[in-house]
C-alpha cells in the first residue's frame, strides 16, 4: 500500500511524536545554554556581579523563585491543553511540527534578543536576514544577487508589503504624467500613465529635468488624495475611481483586509473567476484587464496564487505571467504580478530533482514561472517547518523593492541601504524567524535533496491517502486536482444532491471534533468564485447543485512522519475506518 520510505536521515531534523530525538535535542539546547551562560560570564569581565550568591540563598529570594517555578507549571500545564499539532494525527490547517534547526534557530536568537528594524540594534542578524533571503530567493528560482527582501510576521503582511510598493509605483508614474501635463502640455492618458514602466519614467523625468519635491504635490499617496484625484478629473471624461487590485476567487481573506487598510476601498478588489481546476480563468482575467482600463481604473496588481488555503491549488502563474508580458511588449503596458506563495513557495524545494514529477506538468511550469514576478509572499511558519511568526516578502530586483520613501533621489536607482526600518511596513522585527531560516536553509538546504525530500514525501502522503481512503470509503470524492498536499474530499453518493451532501460532510466534520483522535478541518467553497470546480466535483456523482455553498474535508498532509511505513500502515486504515463510521452514523446504519 505505501511506497517505500525513502528519507529516514530526514527525522534526524525533527524531534518525532515520541521525542525519539529527545537527548540529541536536549544536549543541543543544553549547548546553546552552555555558550549563552558563558558568553555572558566572559564579556566585560570587570564588571561586578549583580546577583550575589547571599541574596540568592535569601529567604525572599527563595520565595519568588518558589512563586514563579510554581506559575510556570501552571503555564505548561495549560499548555498541555494545546491542541497538538506535532503528530501524524493532526492533518488539520496548515500548521504540524516544526523542524530542529528551526527551534534551535529560533530559541539561540531569543537569549539575543536583536531588533531587525536597525543594525544598530541587530548587527548580526541583520546580515543574517540578507543570508537568509538569498536562500529563499534561491529556492524560488530568483538571481539571489538581485532579488531584495525581508522577513515579516507572515504572509499577510507580506502580501501588504507588495501592495504598498505597487502603490507607490503606480503614484510615481501618475504623478509625474499629472506634472508634465499641468506644467508642459504633455498628452495625459491616465492607463498608459498607470503603467509608463520605471524606463520611461527615467527618460521623461531626464528630459524635463524634473524635481521630485514638485511631483509629490501631484501625488495620491505622499500629497493629498481628494486634490489629486480633481486635478486627474481635468482629463478624464468621468471622476477618477482609483485602480483595481486583480485577485483570484481562491484568494486567502488577507488581500480584502489590504485593500482596505491601504485606502483603496474594498469596491477596488475584483476577484477573478476561477476555472474547473479551481486555478485563474485566463480569458476571464484579460477580459477584466480590459475592462478596468475601458473603466480608467488602472490595474495596480495582478495577484495569483501558488498554494491556496483553502484546497492547496496552484494558479497558473505562467499563464499570468504571459499575458501580463505579451501586454508589455504590445501595449507598452507594465502591471505589477504579485505571487501568494505563503503556503506553496516551499514546494520550490522539489524543483530540479526526481520528485519533481510528482508535481503536474501545468503545476510544474507554474511553479517554475514564480521567479518571473515582481515579487512573492512565502511564510516559512508553515511548509517551511519554523515556528511562528515568520513570513517573508521578496522581489524580484532592488527596482520592485523600493519603497514609499520620498527621501531618495528620483533620479537614483532604488534606494537599497543596509537599513531596513524604512522600507519595512512593520518597526521592530523579531530576528528569530531569521535565524530559524537561516539554520533550516542551512542544514536542510532548501533543496530537493534536503527539504525538497520532506516535502515529496508529504505529497506522497496526501496520494497515498487518497487513494486508500477512495478504495475503503463509501462514497468517497477526492477534489481534484489535487496539486499539493492538501486533500479536500467529500462523501457522496450517484446523483445525491449537494444539500444533502454538505449535511453528511458537516455531520462527519463534527464527530471528528469530538473525538479528537485526527484533527481535520473544512472547507466552504462558494459559487461566486468556485461555481466551475463546485460543478466539476458534483459531475462525478451527477448529483444537483441544489445550495449556494460547498462543504468540503480537508486534510493537511504536511506532517513529516506520514513517510514512515509503520504511521501510514497505522493511522490510514484508523482514518478511513472512523470516516467510514462516521458516514455510517449520519446514514444511520
Ligand atoms: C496563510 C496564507 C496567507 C496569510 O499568511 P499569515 O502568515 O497567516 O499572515 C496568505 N496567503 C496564503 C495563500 C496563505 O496560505
Amino acid at each position: 500500500m505505501i511506497r517505500k520510505d525513502k528519507q529516514p536521515s530526514m527525522r534526524a531534523f525533527f524531534l518525532g511524536p515520541k521525542s525519539e530525538n529527545e537527548s540529541w535535542v536536549r544536549s543541543e539546547i543544553q549547548s546553546i545554554l552552555e555558550e549563552w551562560f558563558q558568553y555572558r560570564q566572559s564579556l566585560f569581565p570587570g564588571d561586578p556581579e549583580v546577583i550575589s550568591a547571599k541574596e540568592r540563598r535569601s529567604i525572599p529570594f527563595l520565595q519568588r523563585r518558589e512563586e514563579l517555578s510554581s506559575h510556570l507549571s501552571d503555564l505548561l500545564n495549560r499548555l498541555k491543553g494545546e491542541t497538538p499539532k506535532f503528530t501524524p494525527r493532526y492533518i488539520g490547517h496548515m500548521v504540524s511540527e516544526t523542524s530542529l534547526p528551526a527551534i534551535f534557530g529560533h530559541f539561540a536568537a531569543l537569549l539575543h534578543n536583536p531588533n531587525n528594524t536597525s543594525r544598530e540594534v541587530s548587527r548580526v542578524t541583520s546580515e543574517l536576514e540578507e543570508e537568509a533571503i538569498a536562500m529563499l530567493a534561491s529556492m524560488i528560482g530568483y538571481d539571489p544577487n538581485q532579488a531584495q527582501g525581508h522577513f515579516t510576521s507572515g504572509g499577510t503582511i507580506a502580501n501588504f508589503e507588495a501592495i504598498w510598493r505597487a502603490r507607490f509605483r503606480m503614484d510615481h508614474w501618475v504623478s509625474l504624467a499629472l506634472y508634465l501635463a499641468e506644467e508642459c502640455g504633455a498628452h495625459f492618458d491616465l492607463i498608459q500613465a498607470s503603467h509608463m514602466g520605471w524606463q520611461r519614467y527615467y527618460q521623461l523625468v531626464k528630459e524635463h529635468d524634473v524635481d521630485e519635491k514638485v511631483t509629490r504635490q501631484y501625488s495620491i499617496v505622499g500629497s493629498n488624495p481628494f486634490r489629486t484625484a480633481a486635478r486627474l478629473n481635468k482629463y478624464l471624461d468621468k471622476p477618477y475611481e482609483g485602480p483595481v487590485v486583480l485577485v483570484p476567487g481562491n484568494k486567502h481573506f488577507s488581500w480584502v483586509k489590504g485593500t482596505s487598510v491601504f485606502g483603496l476601498g474594498e469596491d477596488a478588489f475584483w476577484t477573478v473567476p476561477l476555472n474547473a481546476n479551481g486555478r485563474v480563468d485566463r480569458s476571464a482575467l484579460t477580459e477584466m484587464i480590459s475592462r478596468a482600463h475601458s473603466q480608467n481604473r488602472p490595474v495596480m496588481m495582478v495577484v495569483t496564487v501558488a498554494g491556496t488555503t483553502e484546497t492547496g491549488e496552484i494558479d497558473r502563474v505562467d499563464r499570468t505571467d504571459e499575458i501580463l508580458r505579451d501586454m508589455q511588449n504590445n501595449d507598452g503596458l507594465d502591471i505589477w504580478h504579485h505571487v501568494d506563495a505563503a503556503y506553496g513557495g516551499f514546494l520550490c524545494t522539489m524543483l530540479g530533482g526526481e520528485d519533481e514529477n510528482l508535481f503536474a506538468p501545468d503545476c510544474l511550469k507554474a511553479l517554475k514561472a514564480i521567479r518571473r514576478a515582481n515579487s512573492v509572499t512565502l511564510d516559512p511558519h508553515k511548509l517551511g517547518y519554523v515556528p511562528y511568526s515568520c513570513g517573508a516578502f521578496l522581489t524580484l530586483d532592488a527596482e520592485n523593492y523600493r519603497m514609499p520613501e520620498y527621501r531618495a533621489p528620483y533620479l537614483e536607482r532604488a534606494h537599497v541601504g543596509p537599513e531596513k526600518w524604512a522600507m519595512t511596513l512593520e518597526g521592530s522585527r523579531s530576528a528569530a524567524g531569521v535565524t530559524a531560516t537561516w539554520l533550516s536553509g542551512r542544514a536542510l538546504g532548501f533543496n530537493p535533496n534536503g527539504m525538497g525530500r520532506i516535502i515529496a514525501a508529504t505529497m506522497h502522503a496526501a496520494r497515498d491517502a487518497a487513494s486508500y481512503l477512495y478504495a475503503q470509503c463509501n462514497g468517497f470524492q477526492i477534489l481534484q486536482p489535487l496539486d499539493s498536499n492538501i486533500l479536500c474530499f467529500s462523501i457522496a453518493y450517484e446523483g445525491e444532491p449537494l444539500s444533502s451532501v454538505n449535511q453528511r460532510v458537516e455531520a462527519i466534520f463534527d464527530s471528528f471534533l469530538e473525538s479528537e483522535s485526527f484533527s481535520i478541518s473544512k472547507t466552504t467553497l462558494i459559487p461566486e468564485n468556485y461555481g466551475a470546480l463546485m460543478q466539476a466535483h458534483m459531475d462525478q456523482t451527477g448529483g444537483a447543485i441544489d445550495c449556494d455553498h460547498m462543504v468540503l474535508l480537508r486534510c493537511v498532509f504536511m506532517n513529516p512522519f506520514w513517510a514512515k511505513e509503520a504511521v501510514s500502515n497505522q493511522l490510514l486504515p484508523e482514518l478511513a475506518i472512523e470516516l467510514q463510521r462516521y458516514s455510517d452514523v449520519f446514514d444511520g446504519l
